[in-house]
């Protein structure tokens, strides 16, 4: 039986997880080869060597299952890892519920979300391979501030092009960056082409993380010392996220229970995959009974309403093209306040599961997420991002469910990060300013006509 006085489960030194999880070679099939936006053939390591270090381009294309993590990189880890998984006793009881209900909380970093365990093992492998300075973009703020203070530990030099309406909203964040000691730009900016681009055709945009990542990419790629850093969407970034779910497995057989369903907010797919993918492991090769649920805005539908393509991953068309969930590359994203959410796109590796029917997803829009978001913090003592608040809907409703049929049921989450720097996205909704919004399918129908046009039949697996 779950033990039934213990709210926190913690791991000792000796029982860290010393190896990240790949799960590419477990898949139920091969993911589609990624292609060069130019050539539209499928791309070599040589052809990302000029924006990635060759380490990381090995990650990406790895069939092993397990990768060592680096000493000096486990020893960053070790100032907030592992992080906690708590059993949610008072929010269970307010629920008035018979689920149990545990939670991830990656909060307990530095800056405040997981996104600190790919971006230190990202300027690891930069510093080993000699790179100076890093070119990367961010949204709400939370990859930048992440990169900004591997930057410090590791002595390199960052670069940041930050949405322009988060720069504006968000001056926060901003400064965060700047006392670690890096370099942040509102994008669009007049600095690259592809700024100068969106500039000349619309003189007010307010920016896009499409917009910011083809800022950062043409940065990367025009100057030698330079390599570009991406904080979701990739293998590799997965695989790093995967510590979270290794600790987790752990902490729950010292809780002695398992979960039935495992649960995540998804952007770009990497929090939740870095929880769930060691499970989904148990799945397919242990044959455990586990569902797994992506919680996603109604504002930036990737996967309950976008389609299963080859699209760019950035606004201007410069990044290769990948097979994923999407909306389009040209996805502009109503102003909602989990701007972690806000990509158009989805992890490919989250997108196959989600096809194969191992991943479900549902949307939910913000007024409940928010209406969860308080609900948890009242019972737990942590104001969760809003980007996490949609992994608490999910988690409650599953809870309600639980409770409507009378039945046990073990839910798992990620929360993601803490909220500390989103209380005027609080205050909105304590003022009753927060509106829900559907994206409309005819949009996402409409964005296809601009998807790259790939023949499919000529890559298909085994060829
Ligand atoms: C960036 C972010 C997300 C969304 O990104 P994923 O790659 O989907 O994880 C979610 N939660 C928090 C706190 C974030 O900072």
């Amino acid at each position: 039986m779950p033990d039934k006085t213990h709210i926190k489960y913690i791991l000792d030194e000796s029982e860290m997880p010393k190896a990240w999880y790949n799960v590419v070679p477990d898949l139920p099939r091969p993911l589609s080869p990624v292609l060069h936006p130019a050539t539209k053939q499928p791309v070599g390591p040589d052809d990302l060597a000029p924006i990635f270090p060759m380490a990381l381009i090995a990650q990406e294309m790895s069939q092993e299952n397990y990768i060592e993590i680096p000493e000096p990189v486990r020893q960053v880890y070790a100032q907030w890892r592992p992080s906690p998984l708590f059993r949610a006793r008072r929010l269970e009881k307010m629920l008035d519920t018979p689920a149990r209900i545990y939670y991830k909380y990656e909060g307990v970093s530095p800056v405040g979300s997981h996104k600190p365990n790919t971006a230190v093992a990202q300027l690891f492998y930069n510093r080993e391979e000699g790179v100076r300075k890093i070119a990367t973009e961010t949204g709400a703020g939370q990859w930048g501030s992440s990169l900004a203070m591997a930057g410090a530990f590791f002595g390199m030099e960052i670069e940041v092009f930050m949405v322009k309406v988060s720069y504006q909203q968000k001056p926060y964040r901003r400064n965060m960056m700047e006392a670690f000691g890096a370099t942040v730009h509102a994008s669009p900016t007049d600095l690259t082409n592809a700024g100068r681009a969106i500039l000349a055709k619309d003189p007010d945009n307010m920016g896009s993380l499409g917009i910011a990542i083809s800022e950062a990419v043409e940065v990367a790629a025009t100057h030698d010392d330079t390599k570009y850093s991406l904080g979701s969407v990739l293998n590799h970034v997965l695989l790093h996220q995967t510590i979270i779910g290794e600790e987790a497995l752990l902490q729950l057989a010292k809780a002695d229970d398992y979960p039935d369903v495992v649960i995540g907010c998804a952007g770009g797919g990497s929090n939740m995959a870095g929880l769930i993918l060691p499970f989904v492991r148990e799945r397919l090769k242990n044959g455990k009974q586990i569902r797994f649920l992506a919680a996603e805005p109604t504002a930036c539908p990737s996967m309950t309403k976008g389609v299963y393509a080859y699209d760019y991953g950035d606004t201007v068309g410069m990044t290769p093209i990948v097979k994923m969930y999407t909306l389009g590359h040209d996805f502009m994203p109503p102003g909602i306040h989990a701007g972690g959410l806000r990509y158009h796109g989805m992890a490919p590796i989250m997108s196959l599961l989600h096809e194969e029917g191992i991943v479900d997803a549902k949307a939910y829009p913000q007024v409940g997420v928010f209406d969860a978001a308080v609900q948890f913090a009242r019972a737990e003592g942590i104001i969760p991002a809003p980007e996490s608040a949609h992994a608490i809907r999910a988690a409650i409703d599953e809870a309600l469910e639980a409770k409507e049929a009378g039945e046990e049921r073990v839910i798992l989450f990620n929360l993601s990060g803490h909220g500390h720097f989103d209380m005027s996205a609080y205050a909105q909704y304590f003022a009753g300013q927060l509106e829900d919004y559907e994206y409309p399918v005819e949009a996402v129908v409409e964005a296809q006509h601009r998807m790259p046009e790939v023949d499919e039949a000529a890559f298909a697996a085994g060829d």
